[in-house]
């Protein structure tokens, strides 16, 4: 396998992020390998879900690719697993973590859909980030089958054991978060489970969130503000709506943009002016060379919410 260690494809960013500042994404795993199918997933629906860990690229090729971002300069705020599924899926994420925090001090952030913490190797990778932040949008097992449609082998009740377990024993920061689709998992007998799950997990904070990107499925709604104002008073004070990040980035070069716009939306179906924001390139500049990326078809203009995301066309992959 080559790598292009300038731009290697299991890194991205450094992005802004609403909760983490200039963030520097790990993408350890093949596009969409998750453990579940969420309806509101930005990567599209339909995939194969699996629990079964695979090492899909050598530790010692991401974390080589890591320093040599970090070499270069700019600003880092953190480095976050995310990307394209669920990192705990790769079973060197414990060991490249243990590596990364040997190197830098910068915070390293686990973005997981928790599925796994029913595994007590898992609860251990997990714990050598410093930010942990599980996702649980339903502690019902009908709901949580509806919105996540997980392999068959997950259980909502074991998924929150794990969590809890994990817990006891996890002194970083544990930051739960709940995506909301409206009619799915906001009915009250929704919210009294997830309440009660809350105060079993003890997480330092919760964070509420909707569908603010193209979702998996077209008929999934997202909820209104005054929706999320309602379950946010009912969870408690720990619960916070996650806003909107508003801070200026760094420059890309005019002849790079195209490239850089197709890597991004590659990643994330987002608006051009967090585009822009990310890149450091100016809207307009954005909307232009998105314009022409239409035209050849790279690239497809979708609208929800009366806003509009750039998203992969079918043609995205020439040059
Ligand atoms: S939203 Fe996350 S957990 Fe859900 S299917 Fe997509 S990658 Fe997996």
């Amino acid at each position: 396998m080559t790598i292009d260690m300038a731009s290697p494809s299991f890194l991205y960013g450094p992005v802004p992020s609403r909760r983490l500042g200039y963030s520097l994404g790990v993408d350890l795993l093949p596009f969409k390998t998750c453990s579940m199918d969420c309806v509101y997933c930005q990567l599209g629906g339909g995939a194969r879900t699996t629990v079964r860990r695979r090492a899909f690229i050598p530790v010692e090729t991401v974390l080589a690719g890591i320093e040599n971002v970090l070499r270069r300069g700019g600003r880092v705020d953190a480095i976050t697993f995310s990307g394209s599924g669920e990192p705990t899926l790769h079973p060197g994420l414990g060991r490249l973590i243990r590596a990364i925090k040997r190197k830098t001090a910068v915070p390293v952030v686990l973005l997981t859909n928790g599925s796994l913490f029913t595994r007590p190797s898992v609860r251990k990778d997990a714990a050598a980030a410093d930010i942990v932040v599980p996702s649980l949008d339903a502690a019902t097992e009908d709901a949580f089958r509806k919105i996540n449609r997980p392999h068959p082998g997950l259980s909502a009740a074991a998924i929150i054991e794990g969590l809890a377990a994990f817990r006891r024993h996890f002194h970083g920061r544990l930051w739960l978060e709940v995506l909301f689709v409206k009619g799915i998992n906001d009915r009250p007998s929704d919210l009294r489970a997830l309440k009660k799950a809350i105060a079993r997990i003890r997480p330092d904070r919760v964070h509420l969130n909707t569908i603010v990107r193209p979702p998996a499925e077209s008929w999934a709604r997202p909820l209104g503000r005054r929706d999320l104002e309602k379950i946010r008073a009912f969870l408690g004070e720990t619960a916070e709506i996650i806003a909107d990040f508003k801070k200026p980035g760094r420059r890309t070069r005019t002849k790079d943009l195209p490239s850089r716009i197709l890597d991004f939306v590659r990643r994330r179906p987002e608006t051009a002016e967090r585009i822009a924001a990310s890149l450091g390139a100016s809207p307009e500049a954005v909307e232009r060379a998105g314009r022409r990326l239409e035209k050849d078809g790279r690239l497809r203009l979708v609208r929800l919410n009366g806003r509009v995301f750039f998203e992969p066309g079918a043609a995205a992959g020439k040059k």
